[in-house]
């Protein structure tokens, strides 16, 4: 292993409604609709990206919203909890505002951190950790302003089906860096300040299934596109079958399966969010990559319309 990624560069789970999924990311949590664009392999389907006031890796959480999918099982092969981290004088905020707007939530401890455990709409499970690490966002939307904003992801806690294979290969493969295990986790750290923190189920689980409410994949950062070819000989020297390299328009991507069922995503991480949106503006039209412009007018047919919209609560 010569490279090591920093941390999560996003995550991308399915959900059914826009609108519900808007209200929840953008009008509870908080962060910025970054970019709102399709599916590039099925074009009657968003893909939401939400995040800090750049969409900066770390900060990236995307959707694709479909109406009819089948409801997923949150269980082994998956990110199970998704964590979101926030300033250390901001963890009574969260909790008040769960109170307020009525988003059932629970406190629990782990490797001596307090975390909030919710649920969004569709069931996807996330957490809240307050931490120093990390820079502030600085995006304020309803009633979540910059200074106790969401900064990014804390990290994740992955649900594996094989994990001393997932454990090896976070360390082997990815570069983390195992720091200790308590109460059924094992935990591994990356090197950046956002993103970084991995907690690995010590027992092996059953494998869940795909679906709305659950996590497809997760995405690791490459600091460029040399770094990223490097990482496909990386990966591909560990005995694993990566994709080729895959344009997303915002990063380059590959992907591959490990060992305990999680679809690991390697996304470089230029060239960013405001290469076809000016900053101030990001994620207010619908973004089509040039092969589907043609099609724009079809398309925009096919997608429901949604608003970012301040919460009644939060008026
Ligand atoms: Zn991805």
């Amino acid at each position: 292993m010569t490279i090591q990624t920093t941390g999560i560069h996003h995550v991308t789970a399915f959900v059914r409604n826009p609108q519900v999924t808007a209200d929840f990311y953008a009008g509870v949590l908080g962060l910025r609709l970054i970019k709102k664009t399709i599916n590039f392999d099925a074009p009657e389907v968003y893909h939401l990206y939400f995040g800090n006031e750049a969409g900066s890796p770390g900060t990236i959480i995307t959707f694709f919203p479909w109406e009819n999918s089948r409801k997923g099982k949150v269980g082994g092969g998956q990110v199970g909890y998704t964590t979101y981290v926030v300033p250390t004088d901001a963890f009574d905020f969260w909790k008040e505002r769960f109170v307020k707007l009525n988003v059932d939530f629970t406190e629990t401890a782990r490797f001596g951190e307090q975390y909030l455990q919710l649920e969004d709409p569709d069931g996807l499970l996330l957490e809240i950790v307050a931490r120093e690490q990390g820079t502030n966002s600085q995006w304020s939307f309803g009633g979540v302003p910059a200074e106790k904003a969401i900064k990014g992801f804390g990290g994740a806690i992955l649900y594996s089906t094989a994990s001393a294979a997932t454990a090896n290969t976070l360390v082997n493969v990815m570069g983390l860096e195992k720091i200790g295990e308590e109460g059924g986790y094992a935990r591994f750290k990356a090197s950046g300040d956002l993103g970084n923190i991995i907690d690995v189920n010590i027992e092996s689980m059953p494998l869940g299934h795909g679906g709305s409410g659950t996590v497809h994949h997760i995405a690791w950062r490459a600091k460029d596109d040399i770094e990223h070819a490097q990482w496909r000989n990386q990966v591909e020297g560990s005995g694993f079958l990566p994709t080729p390299i895959i344009d997303r328009q915002y990063f380059n991507a590959i992907y591959f399966r490990e060992t305990g069922g999680i679809l690991f995503e390697i996304a470089t991480d230029p060239p960013g969010f405001a290469r076809d949106e000016d900053a101030e503006h990001l994620g207010e039209k619908l973004m089509l990559p040039a092969w589907y412009e043609g099609r724009r007018h079809d398309i925009e047919q096919l997608l429901t319309p949604f608003d970012i919209r301040v919460l009644e609560a939060d008026k």
